[in-house]
């Protein structure tokens, strides 16, 4: 007699250093832009889950800050995070780049090796690597964490991240959904408004500007074929909020005219945006704030 084949679901979380190509990752995996990418470490400050859904599993993927050791309340928030993507993962996978050797976080790394649940170890970026870097890097890691299957990856040229993908689906436990099939993430809407304004000016603005800014989302109201939405840049200080809005207002116009076209790409509506900059100042540190902006789980 036949079984029929079980539904099988998990959480894959996604953990490793800052930069290494996790955010990458997760949106090849899901096929959504859903987790904002730059070349700049911290870029991705809360857990983003990412869902894909067939009619025989569903994979739930979860996008995480790097790690990095608490040196102020908002690294501590973020150092939570982490802390609970290892405690909730069916399924972990660790990246690393080509070229890093250095653990940033020792105890960390201990934690990793001692959990009994399937480790994927993906060396990303192998583009940008020889062979034989590529090689000997792999055996590093092998060593490294014996129990963990090693896999090359280009995170941003896919390659193998199909076999990535299907190694997954076979390790997933067998269980029931956790979330609703047509979602594809845990996300508000003014979660993604919020991360694209902050895409923008962490692509613009350089030294503490980026680190310096929260955005919040006031309003959002959509109607057939339009949404209207208010938001607000946070920044710590007065001079901060001049180089914001930049001369003559440009680089805020700049800031929200490039939002506005990727909302209207991912809403597939057209967007009408009306930016603030307000001073706010110690955002960071106080933890009232960083709970209503949703740092706390
Ligand atoms: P995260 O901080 O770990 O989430 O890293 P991101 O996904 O934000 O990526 C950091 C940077 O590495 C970005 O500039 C990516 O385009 C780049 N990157 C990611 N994957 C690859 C890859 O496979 N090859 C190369 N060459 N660059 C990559
Ligand atoms: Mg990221």
């Amino acid at each position: 007699m036949k079984q029929q084949e079980k539904h099988k679901a998990g959480f894959v979380n996604i953990i490793g250093n800052p930069n290494v190509g996790k955010s990458t990752l997760m949106n090849a995996m899901v096929g959504e832009r859903l987790s904002i990418i730059t070349k700049k470490a911290q870029t991705t400050r809360h857990r983003i889950l990412g869902i894909v859904n067939t009619d025989s599993y569903q994979i739930v993927f979860s996008d995480t800050p790097g790690i990095i050791s608490p040196a102020y309340e908002l690294q501590e928030a973020m150092m939570k995070f982490v802390q609970s993507a290892l405690d909730d993962a069916d399924i972990l996978i660790y990246m690393v780049e080509t070229g890093e050797k250095k653990l940033r976080n020792e105890k960390f790394f201990r934690r990793i090796n001692r959990t009994d649940i399937p480790v994927l170890v993906l060396l990303n970026k192998i583009d940008k690597s020889s062979q034989e870097t590529v090689m000997r890097e792999m055996a590093y890691w092998r060593e490294k964490l014996p129990q963990a299957e090693v896999i090359p990856v280009s995170a941003l040229e896919r390659f193998n991240i199909d076999k990535v993908f299907d190694r997954i689906v076979e390790l997933l436990p067998e269980g029931p959904p956790y979330f609703p099939k047509d979602q594809l993430t845990d996300k508000t809407e003014r979660f993604f408004v919020n991360e694209s304004i902050r895409e923008k000016i962490l692509l613009h603005y350089r030294k503490e500007i980026p680190y310096s800014v929260e955005v919040e989302t006031e309003s959002f109201k959509e109607s057939d074929r339009l949404i209207r939405i208010r938001a607000v840049i946070m920044v710590e200080r007065d001079s901060q909020k001049g180089i914001l809005i930049g001369h003559k207002g440009k680089g805020l116009k700049r800031v929200g005219s490039e939002a506005r076209k990727d909302l209207e790409k991912f809403f597939g509506k057209k967007i009408f945006l009306e930016l603030h900059v307000k001073v706010n100042k110690n955002w960071r540190k106080d933890k009232d704030k960083l709970r209503r902006f949703g740092y706390e789980s």
